[in-house]
């Protein structure tokens, strides 16, 4: 497993780093490392799963809620989330070593892997990067069962590999229908005008008569407030998507993949007392409008909506 050293992170630590290997992309810090491993045992929230997925450390999203930043290598980089990314480098000469040791245990069956659940594949730095995009061509000679979990329409970029994997779910991540609310809890994230387009781009231009078709999912996790007047708008652009997944904001059964309460995204919950207030009826209410006017699409909740299958 990674393991770390902050001594790496020069601005954010006080010692002399042992590499200077800072750079700035848009407003973000970035570093470069290798990692030990690239595939992680999946446990908790996804345990129907082999592994875990990161091809990066720290998120330039930065969403206020994110339980990601838990995870950050020191205290000032955690208070800092969405500001710093690490790049794992060698991820796709691992993955190959990773993937093939797999093959030779266990020849009969693919492995199942979630990529990603502490980072986005598709944030800006990938652009520049393209490790996301090395990865799946990996992955395309190994034919693993790969959920993709992103909330970046950059997601399209890869439409030409989708087909070529034997078996892919793509989850969009947009947890509310209003902007307004979009921008208060995730204001460094893209519109959910342009996700939406995004996730139907990739359904109008898949092709039966040209391979594997994917399965698309849009995540409303964890299910912030949509505002009345933007439910109808929200309901047309889910149409036609195979599964939508709900899940609240506090689950009291709260494990590895719910979001954890960060100080920004509590002080967010006072400015949206009429959901707060009463967050589980606001909750049954949007899931049973879902179900009601989305008779085609698969609705489901929690760990249940997080599945391949
Ligand atoms: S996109 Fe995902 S990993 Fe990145 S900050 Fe937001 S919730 Fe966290």
């Amino acid at each position: 497993m990674e393991r770390p050293n902050p001594r790496l992170y020069e601005g954010y630590c006080d010692e002399t780093p042992v590499h200077r290997l800072r750079e700035r992309f848009g407003t973000t810090n970035v570093y470069g490392r290798n990692s030990r491993s690239i595939l992680s045992p999946a446990s908790g929230y996804i345990k129907a799963y082999d592994f875990t997925l990161n091809p990066y450390r720290g998120c330039q999203y930065g969403c206020s809620y994110c339980y990601a930043a838990a995870f950050s290598p020191n205290t000032r980089m955690r208070r800092d989330w969405g500001n710093w990314v690490i790049v794992k480098e060698n991820a796709a000469e691992l993955l190959r070593k990773e993937l093939e040791r797999w093959n030779k245990r266990h020849p009969e069956r693919p492995p199942r892997i979630y990529m990603s659940t502490v980072t986005d594949p598709y944030q800006a730095i990938e652009t520049r990067e393209k490790l996301t995009q090395r990865l799946l061509e990996v992955m395309i000679e190994y034919c693993p069962v790969l959920v993709i979990q992103t909330r970046s329409p950059m997601v399209t970029r890869d439409i030409p590999l989708f087909q070529r994997l034997k078996k892919l779910r793509v989850n969009m991540s947009v947890p509310t229908g209003s902007e307004t609310v979009r921008r208060d809890f995730e204001p460094q994230s893209p519109s959910l005008k342009a996700r939406l387009h995004a996730i139907h781009k990739i359904a109008g231009a898949i092709d039966p008569d040209k391979g594997y078709v994917p399965k698309l999912s849009v995540t409303i996790t964890p299910t912030l407030p949509t505002k009345p007047e933007d439910i109808d708008w929200f309901v047309e652009r889910l149409r036609g998507i195979d599964r939508v997944v709900l899940q609240r904001f506090h689950d009291a059964s709260a494990r590895s993949l719910v979001a954890a309460t960060r100080e920004e995204a509590i002080a967010l919950k006072e400015k949206y007392r009429w959901w707060y207030a009463d967050e589980g009826t606001q909750y049954e209410n949007f899931k049973a409008i879902l179900k009601q006017r989305l008779p085609e699409t698969e609705v489901l909740e929690n760990q249940e909506g997080f599945g391949y299958d």
